[in-house]
This record gives structure tokens, C-alpha cells and sequence, in this order.
């Protein structure tokens, strides 16, 4: 039996799983295809990718900033250079904005490179036997004595409603949705832009692909957020009429770049439905002694990746003080 099961890929997962490897056997389990959860990167083909979640780390701390520093002079990471525009075309250079070599889940490859994945493997159901855990996926079950939830808070509290205490079932947390497009624009001109902020009622943010240099095209690839109010709003629409979606989304973005709409092609629409808390919670995570059970993520301190990392840290702390026994190997 393992020692710990860490449920999510995400940065906070990758983290807290890091650093129990140190001293304890640990699995990993998601349900996606591939490591990175919400900082994942979606591959067109071999060579093209698009980021279509975090999109680059801005460290405030210093532990986070060290570490990220040390990730670049290994060449996982790097800054990602070029024009990055606010939403008055005029370039803004007040913070260094981190990316991965390869793609924005470089980070988290690098933290579990050593440690066992299930990916694929959606948890279904969890269950405390007295001494250990039952954790079940669709068509299988697997057994661990410490459990570990990196879900976002609406998918934690419906997996682990039994084991939670009603302060933190009521917690008012509203995670914010955000839809996702990612497109390809015709064109045999080099696009001067990295990234622009837009004050727009439907986008809010586009990222070029090839300002990334990870790959090279002479046609332009993007990624476009849409606005909050505007995610609101067709989070739970954009499923049953996807070309609908993508095409408005597409015709207001080629309006404010004044490019015609039918040189963009998009390839992927994705809405994520927890996308990040805008509020901090009053605790950095959770570690329940009796159930054995950990929870952290970025959700319990704030809306970005440094919050899933402080909040990994946070919990192997609290783990640390009191370290739970190891298994007997079996
Ligand atoms: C569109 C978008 C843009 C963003 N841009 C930035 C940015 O520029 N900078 C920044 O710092 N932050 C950004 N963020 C926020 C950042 O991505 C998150 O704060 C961070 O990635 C969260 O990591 P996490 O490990 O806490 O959660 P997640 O990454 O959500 O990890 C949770 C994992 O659990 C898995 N999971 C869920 N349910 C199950 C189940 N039942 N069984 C198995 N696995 C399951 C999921 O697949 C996922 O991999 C952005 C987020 C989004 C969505």
C-alpha cells in the first residue's frame, strides 16, 4: 500500500507530491490525459501547442521567484520576451512574465518527473476504512493510507462531502469560470505582439503561440480568453452550439486588430468551469489528522499558481509536524 495518493496533476498536486517523495512512497492519479491540470498545454500537432490555461508566472515571493530562477538557468523555464500590450495597444513592461521551454505544465513534469502517474484515471469515489483509504476510479480501486485532494473547492466538497466539516462545506467559495479559444490566423505577416490585455465585453486576453519561440510558422496562432461577464455567461451554453461561440468570439477579436475574421480558424473551445477564486480563503489548507486527509490548492489563497504552490507548502508543513506513520511495503 502506498504511503500517500495525490489526487491531481495540477501545481499543487505536483508540489505536495514532490515533497512527500522525500520521505514516503506517493502516487499520483488524474483524470486527464496529460500531467498539468489547469496550467496545462494542449498540442495541436508534434509541433504546434497552445497554453490554454495558465498562461505565465509572475512570482511575488521569494521562494517561489528562487525556485522558478533556478528552473530557468536549467532551461525548464524561461521568460517569455516581445510586446506585451495593454488594452491601449501601448507596451507594459512592469513584470517579467515566466513560461515553460516546452509548455506551461514544464513545471509540474519537472516536480513529479520521478514519481508514479495514473493519468486517465478519474476518482469516482473515496472511502475511509478505519486505517487507510479506498480510493475508486471507474473500473478499479486503489489503496492508500494518507489521501491527498488538489481538486478545485466545488469538486473536493463533492468527493470528500463526508469527511469535511460543516465550516468548511459552507464556505462561500465562487470560483470564476473562463472560456478558452484557440485559433490559428492566416497570414504570411510576423504579428508584432507576445500578449494584449483587452478591455473588451466579450475578450480579455489574447496570447500569440509563436511569440513563444517553441515553434515556427509563418501562420499565427492564438490563444483568446473571453471577459468574466462574458465566461459567466456561456459557460454553460458554449457545449451544444461550440462554432457559434468561437465564430462571435473570433469576429470580435479580429475587429480590434482590424484583421478580417475569415483568416482565423479555430481549433478548440474550452470552458473552464473553476477557473480561479478571486477571494482569499481564512486558511491555507486543510490537513485532518483523524481521516488522514490533506486538501490544498490555489483556491484556499488566491487566483493564481504561486497560491497552489504556497498552499502545497503550507500543507506538507502541517503534515511534517505531525508525519503520519509509514506502510508496511506489501
Ligand atoms: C484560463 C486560465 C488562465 C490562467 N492564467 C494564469 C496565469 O497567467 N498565471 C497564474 O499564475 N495562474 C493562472 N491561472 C490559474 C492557475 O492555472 C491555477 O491557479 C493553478 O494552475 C491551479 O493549480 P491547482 O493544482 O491548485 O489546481 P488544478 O490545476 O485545477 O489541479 C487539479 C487537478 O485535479 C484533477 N481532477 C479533478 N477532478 C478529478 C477527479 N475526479 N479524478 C482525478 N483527477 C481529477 C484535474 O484534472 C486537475 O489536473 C489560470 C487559470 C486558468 C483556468
Amino acid at each position: 500500500m502506498i504511503d500517500f495518493c495525490i489526487l491531481g496533476s495540477g501545481l499543487s498536486g505536483s508540489k505536495i507530491a514532490s515533497l512527500l517523495s522525500k520521505n514516503y512512497s506517493v502516487e499520483i492519479f488524474d483524470k486527464a490525459k496529460g500531467i498539468g491540470g489547469r496550467s496545462s498545454n494542449k498540442k495541436l500537432n508534434k509541433l504546434i501547442s497552445f497554453d490554454h490555461g495558465l498562461q505565465y508566472y509572475s512570482p511575488k515571493d521569494d521562494q517561489f521567484r528562487n525556485f522558478l530562477k533556478k528552473l530557468i538557468k536549467q532551461k525548464v523555464l524561461k521568460i517569455w520576451g516581445g510586446n506585451h500590450l495593454d488594452f491601449t495597444f501601448k507596451k507594459k513592461t512592469n513584470y517579467q512574465k515566466i513560461i515553460g521551454v516546452n509548455g506551461n505544465n514544464d513545471l509540474n513534469k519537472y516536480l513529479i518527473k520521478n514519481i508514479k502517474k495514473n493519468l486517465n484515471k478519474e476518482i469516482v469515489r473515496i472511502k475511509f476504512k478505519k486505517t487507510y483509504w479506498e480510493i475508486s476510479g471507474k473500473n478499479d480501486k486503489f489503496f492508500s493510507k494518507n489521501l491527498i485532494i488538489t481538486f478545485p473547492f466545488n469538486q473536493t466538497k463533492k468527493i470528500a462531502k463526508r469527511y469535511l466539516d460543516t465550516n468548511f462545506l459552507n464556505q462561500n467559495i465562487k470560483m470564476t469560470p473562463n472560456i478558452t479559444l484557440l485559433v490559428k490566423q492566416r497570414t504570411n505577416k510576423k504579428i508584432p505582439i507576445s500578449s494584449i490585455k483587452l478591455r473588451n465585453k466579450i475578450v480579455s486576453w489574447a496570447a500569440s503561440e509563436n511569440s513563444k519561440k517553441r515553434f515556427f510558422s509563418k501562420d499565427n496562432y492564438w490563444t483568446i480568453q473571453t471577459s468574466e461577464n462574458y465566461s459567466k455567461k456561456i459557460i454553460n451554453l458554449y457545449k451544444k452550439n461550440r462554432n457559434y461561440y468561437s465564430n462571435q468570439i473570433i469576429k470580435e477579436f479580429s475587429n480590434i486588430l482590424n484583421i478580417k475574421s475569415k483568416r482565423f480558424k479555430p481549433f478548440k473551445i474550452h470552458g473552464w468551469k473553476y477557473s480561479y477564486n478571486k477571494y482569499k480563503t481564512n486558511r491555507e489548507c486543510l490537513w485532518n489528522q483523524k481521516y488522514q486527509i490533506g486538501i490544498c490548492g490555489d483556491w484556499f489563497i488566491g487566483p493564481n499558481a504561486e497560491a497552489s504552490w504556497n498552499s502545497a507548502v503550507a500543507l506538507y508543513k502541517k503534515i511534517k509536524k505531525n508525519p503520519p506513520s509509514k506502510s508496511r511495503r506489501v
